[in-house]
């Protein structure tokens, strides 16, 4: 029997794409979907405001969405892609009912106790469960920012090899990271706006929690210093950033490309159903990562990484690409709870009934 997944934020772009990944899901199904009072009461096919390309399953378009503020979800765990608005709020009251909860949103991401977790990075993390305190079997978990995701990852394998002293990067984001309906279209059109609110923040103090060491139960964050600049761009999905380094240990180009070329997923993600072939692809061709034609590799869950040369003023510099609703959402949230689930930190809620 399949774990019953409830989706909160259903009708968002990123609920969205929860409920089109799900689709056929091997261990998942989709059991209940809730979002805010405006949609409340409705079917889900009239609720939701439909972005994908494949139609909506039909299961779930006949759902009824329930108000995520005032009930639990009929599932053995859920999936978040709540407003950050209200997503602190909601998803406590669901750890703290024992459900786990699986979640994009920013709220919960820098608790000490929280595990952000990037499956092919850092799943040791994930130790942090057991010091969580809701007063039940509940926890959070929750994954990066949509442009924190892809950096980290490319900056995974060169830290591991050289150490990263230094980092500035400049990111260009897609107009799907927005939501629906987003960053309006005379903004948008034929221009790019250098200012995305709080993600600035984000992308420098996340990749430092990813990278840090989990000892005696905490997390011991990375201490290498990054500058981000980031802005939102005309592209529909997928972001793309320059990033320059300055590394501890010297390396040259193709070194650091050999590092990227070799980095491997732990072999207890590697088996997952939502694990890419690679996790990490680089090309030489000059022209490659670009947000139209590779956003979707490996199913839009591998980050692509190119033109790795000498860089005048810190010591080598690259671009890197990531799907931002699916690596960087809910494919990634997708991962996270694969990876539980393999575990067993995932249950059928009537065993978990049955335990207590
Ligand atoms: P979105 O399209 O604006 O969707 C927001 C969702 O939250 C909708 O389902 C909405 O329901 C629900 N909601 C809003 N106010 C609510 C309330 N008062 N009570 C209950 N539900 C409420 O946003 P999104 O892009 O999907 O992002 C969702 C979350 O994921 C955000 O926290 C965002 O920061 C994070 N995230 C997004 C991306 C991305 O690439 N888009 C990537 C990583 C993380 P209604 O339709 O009923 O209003």
């Amino acid at each position: 029997m399949k774990l019953r997944a409830g989706i909160l934020g259903a009708t968002g772009a990123v609920g969205q794409k929860f409920i089109s990944l799900l689709q056929d899901h091997p261990w998942f199904e989709v059991s209940a979907v809730a979002a805010s009072e405006r949609s409340a009461g409705k079917l889900y096919g009239d609720a939701a405001h439909w972005l994908e390309e494949s139609e909506i399953p039909s299961r779930v378009a006949e759902l009824t969405v329930q108000d995520a503020s005032h009930v639990l979800l009929d599932c053995d765990f859920v999936f978040s892609g709540l407003d950050s608005s209200v997503a602190g709020e909601i998803e406590e009251r669901y750890a703290r009912a024992g459900y786990p909860v699986i979640s994009n949103a920013k709220n919960f991401r820098m608790n000490a106790d929280v595990p952000l977790l990037i499956p092919e990075v850092n799943p040791e993390h994930l130790g942090l469960i057991d010091t969580q305190k809701w007063g039940s079997d509940g926890y959070i978990v929750t994954n990066p920012n949509c442009a924190s995701v892809g950096l980290t990852m490319a900056l995974k394998p060169l830290h591991d090899a050289f150490g990263i002293e230094l980092v500035h990067v400049t990111t260009m984001q897609a107009l799907s990271g927005a939501g629906y309906p987003g960053v309006p279209s005379l903004d948008s059109l034929a221009n790019v706006v250098p200012f995305i609110s709080g993600e600035e923040d984000k992308v420098e103090s996340e990749p430092l929690k990813i990278l840090g060491k989990l000892s005696s139960g905490q997390i011991q964050h990375d201490s290498f210093s990054i500058s981000a600049t980031c802005t939102r761009v005309p592209v529909i999905d997928g972001h793309l950033a320059t990033v320059s380094v300055k590394l501890r240990k010297s390396a040259s180009p193709e070194a650091a490309i050999r590092a990227i070329n070799a980095f491997t997923s732990p072999s207890s993600v590697a088996h997952l159903p939502g694990s890419p072939e690679k996790a990490l692809q680089y090309s030489d061709d000059a022209s490659f990562p670009q947000p139209r034609r590779h956003a979707n590799a490996g199913q839009g869950m591998t980050v692509s990484v190119g033109r790795m040369r000498a860089c005048p003023i810190l010591d080598l510099k690259f671009v890197c690409l990531a799907h931002n609703t699916i690596r960087g959402a809910a494919g990634g949230a997708i991962l996270n709870a694969e990876l539980l689930a393999s575990q067993g930190k995932i249950k059928h809620r009537s065993e978990v009934h049955a335990l207590n």
